[in-house]
């Protein structure tokens, strides 16, 4: 990226530590980094309908969290990020709400660039998080308009064991591993679980269709498409309108819940081709550290994690990344993806401990003189 062509009227900032991302793990690398006095710019998005952003991440589209520990009583998910964001500020972040629309990772500082701003950065943390794949379907959308929220859920564990579900007949839409996990682990609360895919069979990996075809409160509906979600206001989802895909019959079938399970999107589009991702495009971490492939550039929450997409693990991998970007500008080494750990002055210390190679490619021991 040649600096120049992007200054044309934008201010330049340069900061020790820029943050990509204000939900859980964005704002608590914020915390520890603040409190480090490290001065973190973090960057997000502005409200967008369209992009179905906002800062503050996923849970400002929720209501009732009930398993963030240090809530008894629980806790409205926007409620629970202004206090995040409040912790933040107290710890001297700044906050920037602008779109990055490119960044360049091939040296430090790294270079990130927004409509108004070129900001120069000596760590990155990327917790730009994911989306939740939706189905596009009539009554899908967040309550008003449609039963988002008030009965349409894409989180099994977030939301399965809240009281409106619990014995009730529930749908989980899809045929892989997600959705028979979902299914699975929703028959500890509802009285039938029906898992609902287009095909006549799942996708989903061996071990995991045993565990559901076992499972006596599952029942398949195959070569079917849920075409509408049905409800009122009052009462919530009351049914889901079933397409059949291969005679296109319409029917109705009876439900109080439907948990989308199709798949998640890391929001990493903006990093590909400089960061290494697994094929869905979950950016890849050193699981010892939040370090990806390029020193200097940790990753935590949603965007690094397809398995646990909780908001506990999110601010857990985002005091990771805090510390390590910390321990990082302390020249001390990071564990990276490789096993090796390695400096900001580009010494990179074996996975056994034994040599260092120094960047001028001189290997010496790791031993005292
Ligand atoms: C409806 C719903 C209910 C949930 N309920 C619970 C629950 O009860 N308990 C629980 O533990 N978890 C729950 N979750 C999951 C939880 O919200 C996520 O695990 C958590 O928010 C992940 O945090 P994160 O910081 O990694 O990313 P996110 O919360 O996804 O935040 C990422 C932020 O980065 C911003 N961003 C992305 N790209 C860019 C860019 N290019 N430039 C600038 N900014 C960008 C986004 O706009 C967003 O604000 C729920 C999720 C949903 C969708």
């Amino acid at each position: 990226m040649e600096g120049d062509q992007y200054s044309l009227a934008k201010q330049e900032l340069r900061r020790q530590v820029v943050i990509i991302g204000s939900g859980p793990a964005g704002l608590t690398a914020a915390i520890y980094t603040g409190r480090a006095n490290l001065n973190p710019l973090l960057i997000d998005a502005p409200t967008d309908a369209e992009k179905q952003t906002t800062p503050g991440g996923q849970l400002m589209i929720t209501t009732e969290v009930e398993n963030y520990p240090g809530f008894s009583q629980g806790v409205q998910g926007p409620d629970l990020m202004v206090e995040f964001r409040k912790q933040a500020e107290r710890f001297g972040t700044e906050f920037l709400e602008e779109w990055i629309t490119q960044v360049d990772l091939s040296e430090r500082p790294f270079t990130l660039v927004t409509d108004n701003s070129i900001i120069k950065a000596e760590t990155l943390i990327i917790a730009s998080g994911a989306s939740a794949k939706w189905l596009g379907v009539p009554g899908e959308a967040k309550t008003p308009k449609g039963f988002g929220g008030n009965g349409v859920s894409a989180c099994a564990t977030c939301d399965g064991p809240l009281p409106a579900f619990r014995n009730k007949r529930l749908v989980v839409v899809g045929g892989g591993d997600t959705a028979m996990e979902e299914a699975t682990f929703l028959t500890r609360y509802a009285s039938r679980v029906y898992v609902v895919h287009r095909r006549d069979k799942l996708r989903a990996s061996k071990i995991m269709q045993e565990k559901a075809f076992r499972n006596e409160k599952i029942e398949f509906i195959w070569d079917a498409e849920v075409a509408e979600i049905l409800g009122t206001q009052e009462h919530g989802v009351t049914g889901v309108r079933i397409r059949n895909t291969v005679d296109e019959e319409h029917f109705t079938l009876d439900c109080e819940g439907v948990f989308i399970a199709i798949g998640h999107k890391p929001n990493t589009d903006l990093f590909k081709g400089q960061l290494e991702m697994d094929e869905v495009g979950y950016i890849k971490t050193s699981h010892r550290t939040t370090a990806t492939n390029i020193p200097g550039v940790f990753a935590c929450g949603d965007v690094q994690d397809s398995v646990y997409r909780q908001a506990v693990t999110a601010a857990g991998t985002g005091c990771m990344a805090a510390l390590d970007a910390e321990r990082f500008l302390d020249h001390l080494p990071v564990a990276m993806p490789t096993g090796e750990e390695v400096t900001i002055e580009g010494e990179h210390l074996s996975p056994d401990h034994l040599k260092i190679t120094l960047p001028s490619g001189e290997v010496v021991l790791n031993q005292p003189e």
